[in-house]
């Protein structure tokens, strides 16, 4: 038989000898499944941690983000296409095996490490060994996720995971496809398997005028989130840009935002930000007194009025997330 299989995420591709699957970075080589970006990140920066973002994980922190090329979404506002929707070998790459991403970590004084810019969910192999391998370092692991993923594998992935960034992209089935080619249903299933193995997670949602900013879906939305993960989940409203596929629809309305905030928390939602917006929406405020608990501007911390551990200073509340 030489056609197989590829158990890792819900599009479960068939693959015919010689061909790969729809991520491009899994082929079928003589009847065998092989990820061929094992080893070979094409992409490896420094950031800030409020760059993935993350606003409850250990704020202010340098974390060193890579990725491999490929993805097993095809978002048509992708803001990373050229590598995200790229085949593996036409794309520039480094050669690191995992022991090499972790002295490149300690070497420039990192104590975490991001999967990010593609899915890491694409790259799982190389993710995986790399997070093993991480934990014995007590290094931390991040994943900047869509979230597409079958249940097994991404069990044991946040077995080794401290905290993820993922993205809901839509609140309704037809677009989500429509726009993604993914689905919701295995995305909130992630989010529940976050929540029950108690990973920190923040949840972002990009606004695309036209194709999600209905209110009522917004709304939905957040009571879903509510309902199924609490009211601390921290929840990212961002702005949409042109680009990619998506080049002819406007940049989000700042008011838009500003509306879709205004119902998260109306909804009960106690942390709401927005992003990819300068100096909007985004500080941390303490739910039982409203003062300001962290001031951002851009990725940096200008004010920052947390005890040890994540404690109000002025009342004393445990703020939900993972603090120094
Ligand atoms: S990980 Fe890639 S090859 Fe495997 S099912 Fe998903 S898209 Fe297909
Ligand atoms: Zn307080």
């Amino acid at each position: 038989m030489t056609t197989v299989q590829c158990q890792l995420c819900p599009k479960g591709c068939i693959i015919p000898k010689g061909q790969r699957g729809d991520c491009r970075a899994r082929v079928n080589l003589d009847g065998k499944l092989l990820t061929i970006t094992y080893g070979y990140p094409c992409a490896i920066h420094i950031d800030p941690i409020e760059k993935k973002p993350l606003y409850h994980f250990y704020p202010g922190s340098p974390i060193l983000s890579l990725a491999c090329a490929g993805c097993n979404l095809h978002c048509k506002n992708c803001q990373n296409w050229e590598i995200s929707q790229a085949n593996p070998e036409d794309t520039p790459a480094f050669k690191l095996q995992p022991s090499d991403i972790i002295n490149l970590t300690l070497r420039e004084n990192c104590n975490m490490i991001a999967y990010t810019y593609t899915d890491p969910f694409a790259f799982y192999e190389y993710t995986l060994d790399i997070s093993i391998l991480a934990k014995k370092y007590n290094l931390k692991n991040v994943l900047v996720t869509a979230g597409y993923l079958n249940k097994e594998p991404l069990k044991r992935l946040l077995e080794v995971t401290d905290a993820l960034h993922i993205d809901l992209k839509f609140f309704d089935e037809q677009m989500y496809r429509k726009v993604t080619t993914a689905s919701l249903a295995p995305v909130l299933d992630t989010i529940l398997l976050a929540k029950k193995m108690d990973v920190w997670f923040e949840i972002i949602h990009l606004i695309i005028p036209t194709l999600n900013d209905d209110f009522s879906l917004i709304k939905e939305m957040c009571i879903w989130i509510k309902e199924n993960t609490g009211e601390d989940t921290p929840i990212h409203f961002s702005r949409f840009y042109p680009q990619y596929l998506l080049k002819n629809l406007p940049p989000t309305p700042i008011e838009t935002l500003r509306r879709a905030v205004d119902i998260a928390k109306e909804v009960g939602l106690n942390y709401v930000y927005i992003g990819n917006v300068w100096g909007e929406g985004e500080d941390t405020y303490c739910p039982a007194d409203g003062k300001l608990l962290i001031k951002r501007i851009g990725y940096s911390i200008k004010e920052y009025n947390l005890e040890k551990e994540g404690r109000c200073k002025f009342c004393g509340r445990q703020i939900p997330g993972r603090w120094y």
